[in-house]
């Protein structure tokens, strides 16, 4: 009996620990996932569509967001870190710290009124610095905990002692300038999941090469998903960052940081088949846009994956060029201008778009290299969690687990089915004879 009343707890709330909380919990395990960001979501909520369907990557991702929040068996900690672990598997006990929102979690209903007052412009982390939000702000449109969080760095209130404008114009009361960090300890916890996710390369060196930063028409993969998508700073109509004219040609360039024996060596696994699925978007939204994918080799490894590369050729007018692009310059009128060797032709040839996007290299988050240390489990050369060759969701520790990009680049499916993988691991123990 005591078996069963153990319970699991998740840190990352993307799709991979997502999908582990949904099985575990549907297989009658309580469940604690633990996000720290202000709602749970990951990357996949900052993407456009997904590739290998096109789908609207919210309108898959919502439903499980939702389904997470009102799960009797799920207890979500959003705006959380996990400080201390102690004991082992079967039995950890463990303390999460919860970050004040200043908002009380049972009164706001996300009405926004809050936000519009506000006098406080910040740039917005989820739409990777293109636009701005306010202090107080929901950390995206349909964000689960649906909970505004104020930016105690950036609100008046705390900086200056001045303003409390939200306060006066919240009709529920829900502002609290004086809610404390909480402290809450889980015992009899059966086994952690670790899903700690990605962050992409953004760093001026080796991205400097490019451009990056300096040209405003150079933006990575993950800025031309907010650029694209409806919900995102240019509102769904693709422009270019330093006129607002449309694009008519784009530029794709792979390997961006990764497979570079200097600084990432490995491949990043993801980047062929989202940037054709983006050059796929941009056609879709405008049919006179020409894109031109800049590719070392092209890596896509997965059911139906080559036939999607395909259909990019084929239907959508994509361009792949083997090549080695040396270096970006740009015109009078910032128009990109890339000198590259073609690899078929051995020529080096010159080619002139109107923006280029980056396809730049997945790394481990910060949380994925804070977590290892707190859970004392070992990372691999490239600072991703290290995982068994031969079982990958198993880690240094027993009874931690690891799944989707915490432990290597990875795709949506594959993190899902990982989740899922995870979930019947951690179910044997708790339920089982671990
Ligand atoms: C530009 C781009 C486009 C892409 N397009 C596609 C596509 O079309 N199709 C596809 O299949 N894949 C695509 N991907 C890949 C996809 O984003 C990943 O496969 C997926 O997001 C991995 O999910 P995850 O849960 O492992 O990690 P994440 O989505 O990174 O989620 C990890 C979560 O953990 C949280 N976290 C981190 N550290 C901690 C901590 N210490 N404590 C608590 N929480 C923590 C993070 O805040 C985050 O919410 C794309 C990637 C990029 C960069």
């Amino acid at each position: 009996m005591l078996k069963k009343s153990k319970s699991a707890l998740i840190i990352g709330g993307g799709i991979a620990g997502i999908q582990s909380a949904l099985d575990l919990a549907n297989m009658g395990i309580k469940v604690d996932l633990v996000e720290k960001k202000p709602c749970i979501g990951g990357r996949m909520a900052q993407l456009d569509k997904t590739f290998p369907t096109n789908d609207c990557s919210i309108c898959i991702l919502a439903p499980k967001l939702s389904e997470c929040a009102r799960h009797p068996l799920i207890t979500l900690h959003a705006y959380s870190d996990v400080q201390e672990v102690d004991g082992e598997a079967g039995n950890f006990t463990v303390k999460i710290l919860k970050h004040a929102r200043y908002v009380k979690e049972d009164a706001c209903i996300n009405c926004g009124v809050c936000a519009e007052k506000c006098p406080m412009r910040v740039d917005d982390e989820f739409d990777r610095y293109l636009k701005k939000r306010k202090a107080i702000y929901m950390y995206y449109l349909q964000g689960v905990p649906a909970i505004m969080t104020i930016d105690k760095e950036h609100c008046l209130w705390f900086t200056k002692n001045a303003c409390r404008i939200c306060e006066k114009n919240c009709e529920r009361q829900a502002i609290d300038f004086d809610q404390q960090d909480e402290i809450i300890t889980l015992s009899n916890v059966g086994a952690i999941l670790v899903a700690t996710g990605y962050d992409v390369l953004e760093d001026i060196n080796p991205l400097g090469s490019y451009g990056y930063k300096k040209f405003r028409n150079v933006v990575t993969g993950l800025e031309f998903e907010r650029l694209i998508c409806a919900s995102g700073p240019q509102g769904g109509h693709l422009r270019r960052l330093s006129d607002g004219r449309d694009p008519k040609r784009i530029a794709f360039l792979q390997c961006v940081g990764s497979r570079n024996v200097r600084s990432h060596p490995y491949c990043s696994s993801i980047c062929c088949m989202y940037s054709t699925k983006e050059a796929m978007i941009a056609h879709e939204h405008d049919n006179e846009i020409e894109s031109f994918v800049f590719y070392i080799d092209l890596r896509a490894g997965g059911k139906h994956f080559q036939k999607f590369l395909k259909r990019g050729a084929e239907e959508y007018n994509i361009k792949y060029i083997k090549s080695k692009v040396n270096e970006i310059q740009v015109d009078e009128e910032e128009n990109p201008i890339l000198t590259y060797e073609n690899l078929d032709t051995d020529e080096i040839k010159q080619l002139k778009v109107d923006l280029v996007v980056l396809s730049t290299c997945i790394i481990p988050s910060q949380g994925t290299k804070e977590i290892a240390e707190v859970l004392n489990i070992r990372l691999n050369q490239h600072s991703f969690i290290e995982t068994d060759p031969y079982f990958p969701i198993l880690t240094s520790r027993e009874g931690i687990f690891a799944c989707g990009c915490s432990h290597a680049p990875m795709d949506i499916p594959t993190s899902v089915a990982e989740g899922s993988a995870a979930a019947g691991k951690i179910a044997e123990i708790i339920n089982g004879g671990g």
